[in-house]
């Protein structure tokens, strides 16, 4: 059998400059849901329980020694990097601007060393939208990256919002498409999601996630921006599987004047301009679930490093019961196109 061409689409890493920030931040006063898993991840002491067991932080830092050995060791070819959740959204705008275009910057040298290997999504810092534009245009233009990391709500803000619209014109304008990664919910949502665990990837993420992108759907936005691409994990954060009745009741909402009218539907939207990867999903029947509901070209395949082992990731689409064009398309053929990736 002919290797077939694997990359991975929502690869996380940080920068230590990035990490001290977060540490410092989940050490003052604030309110953020993230402060759970920021707090266990980058200032946990040795021997602790809770997300410290697990090491991310090493393993977010490291991009070039033990990740690339494990990616040769799997057959993995390229990670689609992208800085780590929450990103730069926790700090005051002038730290998040001077973050983001640093954690750039780096991002930019590793995929200059690794052309074959790695790519990357840039960050920016939505506090400062303007800022953020000319940011976006600096990652695309001169250091030549993929697209774009957002970790959802800022400030408890959604892009619908249209302070936020410099940044999805950037985007549209740059052809360049959005990854809408998962933050622990906002202030407004996060009340039942603090017990038993929920706050994380087991259900607040998707629950935050998936209501971001509703909200974004129901403005109308896709009206203002209509060859805006938004990326999203997690087999699509649920919303494939409740889109039906997202369409029929948002078309009985706006018959109400409940909802804003919109030129398409929420399902038109959806399949349009949307795509999805199984990041942390994997779940044969999800998956053809999703393909028949978006078609296999919105479909993109992802492990979720380090956060999902990588192994189980490449075994669950190694064992697909897909066509092997259709695989191909999963592994490679529609990130290359989506992400600008250049094909081999
Ligand atoms: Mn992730």
């Amino acid at each position: 059998m002919e290797k077939i061409r694997k990359i991975a689409t929502e690869e996380a890493f940080s920068i230590p400059e990035v990490a001290e920030a977060l540490k410092q931040v989940v050490r003052g006063p604030t309110s953020s849901l993230d402060r759970l898993l920021v707090s266990q991840i980058y200032d946990s002491k040795p021997g602790a329980s809770g997300y410290g067991m697990l090491n991310f932080l090493e393993r977010l830092l490291d991009v070039e020694d033990h990740r690339l050995r494990e990616m040769n060791e799997l057959g993995v070819d390229m990670h689609l990097l992208s800085l780590t959740a929450p990103g730069v959204q926790m700090f005051d705008a002038d730290t998040a601007t001077d973050l983001a275009a640093l954690a750039n910057d780096r991002l930019a040298d590793i995929c200059r060393r690794h052309p074959t290997r790695f790519a990357g999504l840039a960050s920016f810092a939505p506090q400062s939208p303007r800022r953020a534009a000319k940011e976006m245009q600096r990652a695309i233009r001169s250091l030549k990256l993929n697209g774009f990391i957002l970790n959802s709500h800022t400030n408890g803000e959604y892009l619908d919002d249209p302070k936020y619209w410099p940044i999805l014109e950037a985007a549209e304008a740059l052809d360049a498409c959005l990854y809408i990664h998962p933050r622990a919910a906002s202030d407004g949502l996060k009340g039942p999601l603090q017990d038993y665990g929920m706050d994380t990837a087991m259900w607040g993420f998707g629950i935050e996630t998936g209501t971001h992108c509703v909200r974004m759907m129901t403005s109308g936005l896709f009206d203002r921006f209509p060859k805006l691409k938004i990326c999203i994990g997690h087999m699509g954060e649920a919303i494939p599987f409740w889109l039906w009745r997202l369409n029929y009741m948002n078309t009985r909402s706006q018959k109400m004047g409940r909802s804003p009218r919109t030129q398409l539907t929420m399902a038109e939207y959806f399949q349009r301009n949307f795509f999805i990867t199984t990041s942390g999903v994997e779940d044969h029947l999800a998956l053809d679930y999703a393909i028949r509901k978006l078609g296999v070209d919105h479909v993109l395949w992802a492990i979720d490093y380090p956060y999902q082992p990588s192994k189980p990731a490449v075994d669950f689409m190694d064992t697909a019961p897909l066509s092997e064009p259709d695989r191909a398309k999963l592994y490679h053929l529609n990130a290359e196109r989506l992400f600008h990736i250049a094909p081999l």
